[in-house]
This record gives C-alpha cells, sequence and structure tokens, in this order.
C-alpha cells in the first residue's frame, strides 16, 4: 500500500481505505525501480553513431575538443526527456546523470535537462560535467605530438574557469536540488582528475563534503589513462585524487578499470562507491574491470549503462546481463563470478548507496520512497518460472515491464508514459537532430583532421607495460 510518496504496508491481508486506487496485479512481480547509477543524457541523441573505438579516439567524435557554440534549453529538454522516457518504460525509476555540456555549460543547457526531468516524473541526480584545462593537457604525450597550429586550436577553445562552474553549481543547488517534492536533486562531477585545475578539484571536494552531494570522477578507464597517471603526476590518478581531498563516501568513482592493489585499498578506506559499466567496457574496449577483486577489497560496488553512445540503449538490463557474463573471461574459477543476488544487489544497494538515498530506494520496505516497477510473470522471460532472480538478470529485457510508480506517482500504466506525450517527443527530437546536422557534420570533419595524432598518442600508451592485465591480448 502506498501513501503520499512511500510505501506505507506492505502484506496479503491490507484492506484498502475508502477512496484507495486499488491496481489489480495478479500474476504480476512487483520489484522496487531500478537505479542507473551512472548516465551521461548529453549521449542520448548518439546511439549508434560510431562503431567501437578506445575512450580517446571515441571521445574525440563525441565531445569535439574545438566545438563552438552551446546547447540551447530546448535541445537540453528534448534529449533528457528522450532517454528519461526510455529509462521508465523499462521500469529504471532513477538515475544519477553526469552531464556534459558541449562546449561550455550555461544556466539554460543545465535548467533544459532539470526541467526534462521534473516533466518525465523520474527521479534524478544531475551533476554538471566540466572539464576546465586545455584538451592536450588531459593525455599523455598529446602535446608533443599535435603541430603548433592545431594546439593553438585548442588553446583558442571556449573554457570556463573553476570560478564560473561553481557560480553554476551554486544555480544547479538552490534551483532544483530538492525540487519536485524531493525527486530531484544535485551532484558533482569534475569529469575526471586530470580534465580539471587542481583549484576546482579541491573547490568541487569541499562542496561536496559540506552538502553530502555525491561527487562523479571518471578515474582509470583506460590503460592510457594508467600511463597518464605515471607520466604527468608520478603516481596512479586514484593516489592523486586522494591527494587532492577527491575521495569520501559521498564519491562515485566510475570504471576504476586500471586499478593496481594500492588503489583499490584507498578506494576501500575512503568508501567510496565504483560505477560498473559493463555493456559500455566493451563497447570501448576498455578491458574488464576487477569486480571480484574491487569486492574482496571491501570495495562497495553500483551498476549503470554509461551513455547512448557507448551502450546503445539506456537499457539497465543489458548492464545487469553484462555483468554476468563479462567476467567469466577474467578467472576460470566460478567462485569469483557474481550470482544473481550479488548482481541485483549492486544494482539497487549500490545504486542508492551512489545516489546517497540508501535505505530510501531500492528496496520494497513500508517507510521507503514508493519508487516500483509492476512486472508481468505471463511473458517469454519467466516461462516457465524456475528462479526468479536469474530470471531477472538472464532473461528478461524489460519488455515485461507493464506498470510504473515513481514518489507515488504512476508514470507508465500498461506499457504507456502517462507524464509526457511520447510519439510528439520523438517527433521532435528528429527534427532537433535533422537541425544540428551540419554543425555535427563540421565537428567531425575537424575531429578527422585531430584523429592520426590522438591513434598515435594511444598507440604509444598501449605499448607500455604497466603491470596490470586488463584484456585478453
Ligand atoms: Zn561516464
Amino acid at each position: 500500500m502506498v501513501s503520499g510518496d512511500r510505501i506505507a504496508a506492505i502484506g496479503s491481508d491490507l484492506v484498502a481505505p475508502a477512496g484507495c486506487a486499488v491496481l489489480e496485479a495478479a500474476g504480476h512481480l512487483v520489484l522496487p525501480g531500478l537505479i542507473n547509477a551512472h548516465f551521461h543524457s548529453p549521449g542520448n541523441f548518439m546511439k549508434g553513431m560510431l562503431d567501437g573505438l578506445p575512450l580517446e579516439l571515441f571521445m574525440l567524435y563525441e565531445v569535439p575538443p574545438l566545438a563552438e557554440g552551446a546547447d540551447s534549453g530546448r535541445l537540453a529538454h528534448v534529449r533528457t526527456l528522450l532517454g528519461a522516457l526510455e529509462m521508465l518504460k523499462l521500469g529504471i525509476t532513477s538515475v544519477m546523470d553526469d552531464a556534459f555540456h558541449v562546449p561550455i555549460a550555461t544556466r539554460d543547457s543545465v535548467d533544459g535537462i532539470m526541467a526534462a526531468y521534473r516533466d518525465s516524473g523520474m527521479r534524478a541526480r544531475v551533476a554538471i560535467d566540466q572539464p576546465n584545462v586545455v584538451e592536450y593537457d588531459k593525455f599523455p604525450f598529446l602535446a608533443d605530438l599535435l603541430p603548433a597550429e592545431m594546439r593553438a586550436a585548442m588553446d583558442a577553445a571556449p573554457r570556463q574557469s573553476g570560478e564560473e562552474l561553481i557560480e553554476l553549481y551554486r544555480h544547479l543547488i538552490d534551483t532544483w536540488d530538492g525540487a519536485a517534492d524531493g525527486r530531484l536533486s544535485a551532484a558533482l562531477s569534475c569529469s575526471a582528475p586530470q580534465r580539471v585545475t587542481v583549484p576546482y578539484l579541491e573547490a568541487l571536494s569541499r562542496l561536496s563534503r559540506e552538502r553530502h552531494l555525491p561527487f562523479n570522477i571518471h578515474i582509470l578507464e583506460t590503460k592510457l589513462q594508467r600511463v597518464l597517471g605515471e607520466e604527468k603526476y608520478g603516481r596512479s590518478l586514484v593516489r592523486y585524487a586522494h591527494d587532492n581531498g577527491a575521495l569520501s563516501p559521498d564519491t562515485v568513482v566510475i570504471h576504476a578499470i586500471w586499478v593496481d592493489d594500492d588503489d583499490m585499498r584507498i578506494l576501500a578506506e575512503t568508501g567510496v562507491t565504483v560505477a560498473h559499466n559493463p555493456v559500455c567496457n566493451l563497447r570501448l574496449g576498455s578491458g574488464i574491470a576487477p569486480f571480484r577483486a574491487w569486492r574482496n577489497a571491501g570495495i562497495q560496488v553500483c551498476l549503470g549503462t554509461d551513455e547512448l553512445i557507448a551502450d546503445d540503449s539506456a537499457n539497465l538490463w543489458g548492464a545487469i546481463k553484462g555483468m554476468g557474463l563479462v567476467h567469466t573471461l577474467a578467472d576460470a574459477d566460478p567462485a569469483t563470478w557474481p550470482a544473481a543476488p550479488e548482481i541485483l544487489d549492486t544494482m539497487w544497494h549500490g545504486g542508492a548507496r551512489a545516489l546517497g538515498l540508501e535505505g530510501r530506494i531500492g528496496r520494497l520496505a513500508p517507510g521507503a520512497l514508493a519508487d516500483i516497477a509492476v512486472v508481468d510473470l505471463d511473458t517469454f522471460a519467466f516461462t516457465p518460472l524456475n528462479d526468479i532472480e536469474r530470471q531477472l538478470v538472464y532473461c528478461e529485457t524489460g519488455s515485461s515491464v507493464r506498470h510504473v510508480m515513481v514518489g507515488g506517482r504512476w508514470v507508465v500504466r500498461d506499457g504507456r508514459v502517462t507524464t509526457v506525450d511520447e510519439v510528439a517527443l520523438r517527433r521532435e527530437a528528429r527534427a532537433i537532430m535533422a537541425e544540428a546536422a551540419p554543425g555535427m557534420a563540421a565537428a567531425r570533419e575537424a575531429a578527422l583532421k585531430l584523429d592520426p595524432y590522438y591513434r598515435a598518442m594511444v598507440r604509444r600508451a598501449h605499448a607500455r607495460d604497466v603491470g596490470l592485465r586488463r584484456r585478453l591480448d
């Protein structure tokens, strides 16, 4: 039974009070809404846009370093809604959106994203993921590899100061944190420690500790980033982030694939949550995350899809199944492979922890928020019913989800979104993308000119022995 935005009671003999709406759900399974703990909504228009590439080349096309202008509020709104509706229909009720803005973040683009989540009915924690150092400083070797005119073009590209970005964070927090009856909230992000100035990294770390806001940091997603740490900081990026005060129980460390034992000890001791994105990691050839070593070290883990250019959907069910599959490649001992209950716990409990909502989402219990997915068991995924948890992990794709509630309000009924006209939304998304096409083609042309230098950089980094094995090569 639901009252207001909470679960009031659970039982087989409850009597509905007068005036209480009743959902007939015989033959259905009621689940806590799924939690997508790592996501970038600005990738929502980019599904299927690129073949697999190493992250550094992938990002060259995804977030072109010489892009101009800024996203309009309207574009940000429609783009964010598209992903939110996809997630809601799959039973995903909460998301941590580490939203980047190319090339600069504005109030308009931030407000567009937040208004989209407000209108969708989804629960969302949203950060401003904005690097603020010059492009070639984010990588090893690149400054030496690039011709002077390309370095000069990167020097001239728009960038925001730490002060400007903190000011924008104040706007996000003052305007949106706790909005829509508490459904919307703010998070922080530095994108990655090597992508921001030290004063800005320190300012975000302070703000996270003061306000207990989740702080999103991508660390050691690729082998190249391990090499970057050695070349630029003389230590691993985990230790570098720790030395700058960025790691705490409020921190969400994204990927953490190329971590060594010392890094894992730091991640466990500081109490961060690591966001695991198995499908994205495969799509970009980043390597197999050391999931069992994380857990043995005492590290908390949550699960995400990352983004629609690197998944290529917002379907967390795919990441759930991917997590069940990929770790069989890492170790021949099946005792190290995550079983269904551990995978679901990572997604629900780990996700709730990452979003700073532990105990309030990801569980069905009196007092918890009424974020619920109702799944039809009269489907191929659950027929015959052998083991509910394994069939959730390995059989369900999201197509059995019939009804979804967020904070006590139905947002999907009988498979249809109730909050927004999704047919009109898709029409508008196509129109906006058609308008954006010439600008995107120009950005791609500019990226193609940079491509050979980035490839040379990646080859050089991959040739180095960093003392870790995360791939089968
Ligand atoms: Zn990410």
